[in-house]
């Protein structure tokens, strides 16, 4: 439970927030706005990133999946929706407990990170920085009580940012996270395009896959690349285990 204090010290952040950044107009508007990591610097290490979206038909828990990378010892990077952590408590402290695995957050409604209500894949974003700040913080305030830190990394649903809500996350102490390989195609390749998707990736890539989506090629396509890209002599790492990579744009 939050303090009154800590409420509104947020409250007070927000304002401050929406302030300073609420007549900024934003230039971009996509995948890879500047200040968004694509890719990590590590030399002979991939990043598996997991987005659990919740909502409507977002909610499940792709069991195969977690089973595998707990038993074939494959760290990873969970980015966790709000939503889809009330639903899932049970695996979530699953996820938490493991040392394997870092916890990130995916968003408090999964909404795209627009300051103006830009939407993606038919999904409406944050209709301006006060949503911006909510959509970061609601999620980030819910797992520090979770986790012994809170998470360093923001990835909103659809990965979609504006230039200026990339600046609102980075304001709030956040890095945010895209990718540099769609491993999954949103929950919906089949697993041998999976399966091709992943096995391409190099050292330094970032892999975004879902594990909220069992009926999915995800966890098929996974098994099928983790052993191909280990003898390839690659490794798995969290996000946090390497610096970004040094890109043009951060
Ligand atoms: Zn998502």
């Amino acid at each position: 439970m939050q303090t009154r204090t800590a409420k509104v010290a947020l409250l007070a952040e927000r304002a401050q927030t929406v302030k300073k950044y609420g007549t900024a107009t934003p230039r971009y508007w996509g995948l890879e706005a500047p200040g968004v990591q694509l890719r990590t610097a590590a030399r002979n290490a991939i990043a598996l990133t997991f987005d659990c979206c919740g909502g409507p038909g977002g909610s499940r828990v792709d069991r195969d999946l977690l089973d595998f990378l707990e038993r074939h010892d494959v760290a990873a990077t969970f980015f966790l929706n709000y939503r889809w952590l009330h639903a899932n408590k049970r695996t979530a402290r699953r996820l938490i407990t493991n040392p394997l695995f870092e916890i990130a957050n995916h968003g408090s409604a999964h909404r795209p990170m627009s300051v103006n209500g830009k939407s993606a894949y038919g999904i409406a974003g944050t209709r301006d920085v006060g949503a911006c700040f909510d959509e970061v913080s609601i999620n980030q305030e819910y797992l520090a009580g979770l986790l012994p830190k809170p998470p360093r990394y923001f990835r909103p649903g659809t990965a979609f940012f504006d230039d200026v809500a990339v600046e609102v996350t980075r304001s709030m102490g956040l890095l945010a996270a895209g990718f540099s390989v769609n491993g999954d195609g949103g929950a919906t390749f089949p697993a041998p395009t999976v399966a091709a998707q992943v096995s391409k990736a190099v050292a330094g890539d970032i892999v975004i896959a879902h594990a909220n989506h069992p009926s999915a090629g995800t966890a098929d396509g996974i098994k099928t690349a983790v052993p191909v890209l280990r003898r390839r002599g690659l490794g798995f790492i969290r996000l946090s285990d390497a610096a970004p990579a040094p890109p043009s744009n951060l």
